[in-house]
């Protein structure tokens, strides 16, 4: 059976017995057929060709929740960049079949056109998100995290989760939706998810599917740079380390640095003098050719 958003009509479908929606009105009668006083509410927004990361994610809200919504929407608004969008991987069917190895009867899928998200125009706020937003991602990808505060905030308000889960793999993204639950005082708890990764240590990510065999076992330096920085960061100060995560992607013929960041783990801003008691992290950005990845490291 060929399913995308469009076919999906009005009410749920019930493919391989997975309930999947592409309207918030039939997927809130359901909800609220199902809330009473104790029922948790549990919604893991992803942009779906998922894999063990959002797994992981789903997986931690089935233990806190009652039900856990899983949306799955390719956001226009926060791509910068027209040709990322579309070859973002759209893979809805294959998305419910690992979805089903959960063999949960309490995950709904919600995987909406633009329109039921945005209405007729697809548009984003702009937030301030206490300089935040200003940093890494925010510098290399503008607009971006408008984009994101946008779709999340529309998440929130459709489904009204009691907790919502994000990967630390977007530690970024997880500062900025903190930002936004403590400024509009949305009553939803935010839960921190862990980073999975491959064998070789690579984050897992749904780009990764664009990476060729030889490619992925390249992008594996990614993190390693990232591990031999943690070890570095106890003796060496943060110039020196950067210096040398330079010559490591230098003369690489696969990987472009984009950026490398030690930073403050609550304020994103670059590390200036080490101080006590305070968490730094290491971030980057990487292209294995056309395929832009992130990752990061706690690093103390
Ligand atoms: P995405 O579909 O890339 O927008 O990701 C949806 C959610 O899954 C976000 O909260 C991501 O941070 C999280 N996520 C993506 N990859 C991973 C990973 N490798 N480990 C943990 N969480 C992840």
């Amino acid at each position: 059976m060929q399913i995308n958003a469009n076919s999906l009509s009005l009410q749920a479908v019930n493919f391989q017995m997975m309930k999947v929606f592409a309207r918030k009105h039939a997927l809130n009668t359901l909800l609220a057929q199902k809330k009473e006083e104790s029922f948790q509410l549990g919604l893991v927004p992803t942009m779906g060709a998922l894999h063990q990361g959002h797994l992981s994610l789903i997986q931690s809200a089935l233990k806190d929740n009652d039900c856990v919504v899983v949306s799955i929407f390719v956001n226009p608004t926060q791509f910068n960049n027209a040709s990322d969008l579309n070859h973002y991987p759209r893979t809805l069917e294959a998305d419910i079949k690992k979805l089903k190895t959960l063999s949960s009867p309490n995950i709904m899928v919600y995987a909406p056109e633009a329109e039921d998200i945005y209405g007729t125009t697809i548009s984003k706020q702009s937030f301030n998100f206490d300089g935040l937003e200003h940093q890494m991602e925010g510098k290399f990808r503008p607009g971006h995290f408008d984009g994101v505060g946008t779709v999340v905030q529309r998440l929130f308000e459709i489904v009204q989760p009691n907790n919502a889960y994000f990967g630390e793999k977007d530690f970024q993204q997880l500062a900025i939706i903190r930002k936004l639950v403590e400024l509009t005082k949305f009553p939803v708890k935010i839960v921190g998810c862990p980073i999975s990764r491959e064998k070789n240590g690579l984050a897992m990510s749904s780009r990764n599917v664009r990476l060729t065999d030889i490619e992925q076992t390249h992008a594996a330096k990614i993190f390693s740079v990232l591990k031999t920085t943690k070890e570095k960061f106890g003796t060496e100060d943060a110039t020196k380390i950067k210096e040398w995560v330079d010559q490591q992607f230098e003369n690489d013929p696969i990987l472009t640095l984009e950026y490398f960041e030690i930073s403050n783990e609550l304020t994103l801003e670059p590390i200036d003098e080490k101080q006590d008691k305070m968490k730094y992290r290491a971030f980057i950005a990487v292209y294995v050719r056309e395929v832009r990845l992130i990752d990061n490291i706690a690093l103390n």
